[in-house]
């Protein structure tokens, strides 16, 4: 458990050396090992780039609290709760990486933004030449149950991440390090994107 948290705490400071959780923003989690139903996520405010081992709360899914702490938890944990529930990935990270929620915000209708032609989709386990990767976008909801099941909704199997108009990105995998890679990829693609938008008015897809 203790290296499972240890990663997190590591996850973060990465995040936040990114500028990915300004302001106390983002949540990240882990599935405990044996577990697929019992994950550790941070706990509400903070800065999430100087968590330290003891700024984690005990989930069930079912959202049912199971530390004792008095550490308050964070409402975006109904999010990861769903998504532990369907996928029972091995960990989740959420942040606000500024270009893919710009193109988030920007796509947002289309529900979607797809990308092909670029090599860093194998990151998202798109290896086969001519691949189209497909990232999933849904609207902000200020109700957090709500945003939880948006998520759930447009999230899809073959895809570890889903993109929320002017908010963020989840991002999961089997482990901290696939998450990682995930919403990295998410965000250099998403840059890729945006400067696609600036330079020409239009992303070809
Ligand atoms: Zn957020």
């Amino acid at each position: 458990m203790e290296e499972e948290v240890s990663l997190l705490v590591e996850a973060g400071r990465k995040m936040g050396a990114r500028n990915w959780v300004p302001a106390t923003s983002g949540n990240l989690s882990v599935r405990r090992e044996g577990t697929p139903t019992r994950y550790l996520i941070s706990a509400s405010g903070g800065s999430k780039s100087e968590l330290t081992t003891e700024d984690f709360l005990l989930f069930e899914v079912g959202l049912r609290r199971l530390d004792a702490r008095a550490a308050k938890s964070s409402a975006e944990t109904a999010v990861h709760d769903l998504l532990y529930a369907r996928y029972a990935p091995g960990a989740i990270l959420h942040g606000h990486p500024l270009f893919a929620t710009m193109v988030a915000q920007r796509f947002v209708n289309e529900g979607k933004v797809t990308v092909t032609g670029w090599e860093l989709i194998k990151a998202m386990g798109f290896w086969g030449e001519g691949d189209v990767l497909t990232l999933p976008i849904v609207p902000n909801h200020g109700d957090i149950p709500t945003l939880a099941q948006a998520v759930l909704d447009a999230s899809r199997p073959d895809v570890g991440a889903v993109l929320v108009a002017g908010h963020g990105v989840y991002a999961w995998g089997a482990r901290v390090a696939d998450a990682m890679r995930h919403l990295e990829a998410v965000e250099y693609l998403s840059q890729v994107i945006w400067e696609h938008l600036r330079l020409d008015g239009n992303w070809p897809g």
